[in-house]
């Protein structure tokens, strides 16, 4: 099923969308969002939230700047046990200043809960710290294909525990070459997982990228105003 929205506002003027209150969110999640001043949601997250918040797949389409963070980041959340040390989620990005960024934005959204650990695995960084921190126990993991790959060739990434598998801005990951990267790392994770996928355009790749690691996606495009 595809859902195809019109943008009504971006976040700085989304004055007008529906509440967070409408939905399954828990009250101290709520409060963090008022806290951060997300008042409401963005077009992107109006239409996706409902469908990932019920653990379907989805592939949601929509420009950079859009909000599609918190779209991905409250599910993930949301199902986070954090008193199992264990990588219950993972967040699949092309360069390390976009896992940063992403990292940044996962751990504003997990003020609620006090221990919940997220952690950055990119390259360009020596492996050692990056498998003490694995070793301390962490519960979402946000990194480019590469490392993620290497970490689980070399037994230091165990994702037995996934339920939730992201990948963003999937475009750019394929133009950067990483599709070998990615297969190789989805192939790791559980079968009876949540994969969502985030992109800012839609390209062949990336629908043969779907079909292989998606089951019965829901797909949410934000076109463009014109
Ligand atoms: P994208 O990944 O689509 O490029 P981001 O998730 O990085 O977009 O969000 C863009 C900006 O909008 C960030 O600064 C983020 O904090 C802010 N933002 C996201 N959702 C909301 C919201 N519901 N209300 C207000 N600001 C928001
Ligand atoms: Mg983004």
């Amino acid at each position: 099923m595809t859902t195809n929205i019109q943008p009504s506002s971006l976040p700085a003027a989304n004055a007008t969308g529906r509440p967070f209150s409408e939905l399954p969110l828990s009250p101290a999640m709520l409060a963090t969002l008022q806290q951060l001043e997300y008042l409401t949601m963005t077009p992107i997250q109006a239409a996706s939230l409902p469908i990932a918040l019920a653990g379907h797949d989805l592939i949601a389409q929509a420009k950079t700047g859009s909000g599609k963070t918190a779209a991905f980041a409250l599910p993930l959340l949301t199902k986070l046990n954090p008193r199992h040390f264990a990588v219950q989620a993972m967040v699949l990005c092309p360069t390390r200043e976009l896992a940063d960024q992403v990292t940044q934005e996962i751990r504003r959204l997990a003020r609620f809960e006090d221990n919940i650990k997220v952690i950055t695995l990119c390259g360009g960084s020596t492996m050692r710290p990056q498998r003490a921190s694995l070793e301390h126990g962490a519960h979402v993991v946000v990194g480019t294909p590469g490392r993620i790959m290497d970490h689980l060739e070399r037994g230091s990434l165990s994702l037995d525990a996934l339920n939730t598998l992201v990948l963003d801005e999937a475009d750019r990951m394929l133009d950067m070459g990483f599709y070998d990267d990615i297969v190789y790392v989805a192939k790791q994770c559980p079968k009876n997982r949540q994969t969502l996928l985030f992109s800012a355009t839609y390209p062949e790749s990336i629908s043969k990228l779907s079909r292989q690691f998606l089951r019965n996606p829901q797909e949410v495009k934000l076109l463009e105003q014109h």
